[in-house]
């Protein structure tokens, strides 16, 4: 349930409002909007009687609301989210560019392709310290070593940097390097940790689950709004299906899918879902023609002798190439 306030109601009557949903035993969360404040009614079980709350002074209108999610709905906010980090916006119509290596590998790597990214346009610097990796064997990242080669990017670069946190044990650690903290695909799901980015000071990427359908991707969403961190950006990466010719397959219907239903930002990662650097580009310009909010791209200054998917790592000359046709399309879309 929302209960919408009339233009320019004073902060008293919205909080006399959120007494009296309060006083019923429902949490209430005021949703600043354009030019008024609408209320939403969470904890709720079974059904709201709206006349408890329409004759109410400031109260324009009560909306049921019928999706399962609510915060991260549009029935709750229809303007979209603008989530800003550094120079960059997402989610209003910009095109900021996140690109860096999978993983952080040592120093002169990092800063090597960050000034590199930097030079070609991109808005953030992307690179994981602690690597989910399927093998036990395979390069697990340099955890805190790796977070303070991030800290020297960001110093020395002044691009804010995006890292992925696995658990909830490592949250506070990883939240003190990082600008935007990344939850990966294999923990969509993993609603501890989503809990504790709730609480979180940084912006969260959310990366869509291997397998989830739109709507368990946004209830997760929920879970961090819900806790009350609203600067959520939602990040699709390709799901799992029956073919071989790519690593996923990357789902471009999702991103007008889940901006009908969301207001939070939806960027793409082109480089998870293919695997493979030619696929990588052409889908990198898909994204740009997608209308997404944000593109995130892996770019490795040495890709052969990368420690991980270095076969979707672009080299540097290439990323130049591909910030300036994104750029191009990008233009033509925001018209
Ligand atoms: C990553 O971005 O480094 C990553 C591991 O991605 P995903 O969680 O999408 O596999
Ligand atoms: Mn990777």
């Amino acid at each position: 349930m929302l209960v919408v306030m009339e233009k320019g109601t004073t902060e008293q009557t919205v909080q006399a409002t959120v007494n009296a949903i309060e006083k019923r035993g429902y949490t209430a969360r005021p949703i600043p909007g354009g030019d008024r404040v609408s209320i939403g009614i969470l904890h709720n079980k079974g059904s709201i009687d709206a006349a408890n709350f329409l004759g109410l002074e400031g109260v324009k209108e009560v909306i049921p609301v019928t999706k399962p999610y609510k915060l991260v709905s549009r029935e709750f906010k229809q303007e979209n989210t603008h989530v800003k980090v550094g120079n960059a916006v997402f989610g209003n119509g910009s095109l900021p560019i996140i690109a860096g290596p999978c993983a952080v590998e040592s120093e002169s790597q990092v800063l090597s392709i960050a000034k590199s990214v930097k030079e070609a346009g991109a808005k953030l610097f992307r690179g994981g310290a602690f690597k989910p990796r399927t093998s036990p064997y395979s390069f697990q990242g340099l955890g805190k070593k790796g977070l303070e080669f991030l800290a020297k990017v960001r110093e020395e670069t002044g691009l804010p940097v995006v890292t992925e946190v696995m658990d909830v044990e490592n949250f506070d650690l990883v939240e003190e390097y990082a600008d935007v903290v990344q939850i990966g695909t294999r923990n969509m799901q993993n609603f501890s940790l989503l809990k504790r980015a709730g609480k979180s000071y940084r912006p969260i990427i959310l990366k869509r689950g291997m397998s989830a359908m739109l709507q368990e991707w946004l209830m997760a969403a929920e879970y961090i709004m819900e806790e009350g961190n609203n600067n959520v950006i939602l990040c699709e990466r390709g799901v799992r299906t029956f073919v071989r010719h790519s690593r996923n397959t990357l789902d471009l219907s999702v991103v007008p899918a889940a901006k009908k239903e969301s207001h939070l930002p939806i960027i793409v990662d082109p480089s998870h879902a293919a695997g493979v650097r030619d696929q990588v580009i052409s889908l990198a310009y898909a994204s740009a023609a997608l209308g997404a909010d944000g593109v995130m791209i892996e770019v490795h200054n040495n890709p052969d002798e990368a420690l991980s998917d270095g076969a979707q790592s672009l080299y540097p000359e290439q990323f130049f190439t591909v910030m300036e046709k994104m750029t191009a399309i990008h233009k033509i879309i925001e018209k």
